[in-house]
């Protein structure tokens, strides 16, 4: 019997343009059909012989607060456990990562709003001619605007600009954090109503070169994090962006750190089917690829 895992970003209404948000009642409608061929188990359980079903781990990405106030609630009311991991660099150092930013952008403001605000601001005109990568955007805006903020503008330009529009939001990077992200007294609810908490990283950085300078960076400080704010001692490991393309090397180069250092497996993005815990990267589908969505392995 092949047991399963399923990959939850946002919890949340349709309009939310970030990573396939999932809403709430669809989510419900996914355990009751989940619940009739798989046991929902946390991960700790994998290591346990499998019984009259196989089993199936919900695992969430990102820590951010949607998965408290909707996907934890629901599952609290249904019983069934899983597995949440934390992000520590905006609870612990006031950071909040590019990607978070940008789908608090697109989810305010429309596209042709960015692009006129972005022209007050920057000299585009060689935007247009330069933005074919992103040819299949519908909506010339957004292609415009996602070459003007990912390649034509530095860094520091782009995390600036959507830093600014963020805090016209929010008020402040306080209030942002407060209200974008599970915090620490939610997670340790959230343990003591059984579900598990595992590492997902410090700064949402894909996988890079050295394995132990990585680990340093970005495993190490969010476990600290975890010990001393939650006296939570993680066991898992999520990797941000699945280790991004170099996800093979980090398979290889993480895998002996982090057993050394007490993990007992870790979610990837890769989907497929798992057994117990014979493999330490364990699949995961996103839950847009599984029932009521689509049968599972299609
Ligand atoms: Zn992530």
């Amino acid at each position: 019997m092949e047991d399963i895992s399923i990959m939850y970003h946002y919890v949340r209404a349709k309009d939310w343009k970030g990573i396939n948000p999932l809403e709430p009642e669809r989510f419900a409608e996914q355990i009751d059909i989940l619940h009739k061929s798989y046991e929902i188990v946390s991960p700790e359980d994998l290591q346990k012989p499998v019984g009259l079903k196989p089993r199936c781990v919900l695992s969430f990405d990102d820590g951010t607060k949607d998965q408290y106030t909707n996907a934890f609630q629901i599952m609290k009311s249904k019983g069934v456990p899983g597995y949440f991991t934390v992000m520590s660099g905006p609870l612990k150092e006031g950071v909040i990562p590019v990607f978070h930013l940008v789908h608090i952008l697109l989810s305010n403001h429309s596209d042709e709003e960015v692009w006129e605000d972005l022209n007050k601001l920057y000299d585009l005109k060689e935007v247009p001619k330069l933005s074919g990568i992103y040819n299949y955007e519908q909506n010339i805006y957004r292609r415009y605007n996602k070459y003007a903020l990912n390649f034509f503008l530095t860094e520091s330009q782009s995390k600036n600009y959507l830093t600014d529009k963020a805090l016209k939001i929010f008020g402040s990077s306080e209030n942002l954090i407060d209200q974008y992200y599970v915090n620490k007294e939610e997670f340790m609810e959230m343990k003591n109503q059984g579900m598990t908490i595992g590492v997902h990283s410090c700064n949402h950085n894909s996988f890079f070169g050295d394995g132990e300078e990585f680990y340093k960076l970005e495993i190490e400080p969010c476990a600290k994090f975890l010990k001393s704010e939650m006296n939570i001692t993680p066991n898992w490991y999520t990797p941000a962006f699945g280790g991004g393309n170099n996800y093979k090397e980090m398979f290889r180069a993480l895998e002996p750190i982090l057993k050394e250092n007490g993990y007992k497996g870790a979610f990837a993005t890769t989907p497929g089917k798992n057994k117990g815990l014979s493999n330490f990267w364990l699949n995961r589908y996103d839950c847009i690829n599984v029932p009521p969505f689509k049968p599972i392995g299609d």
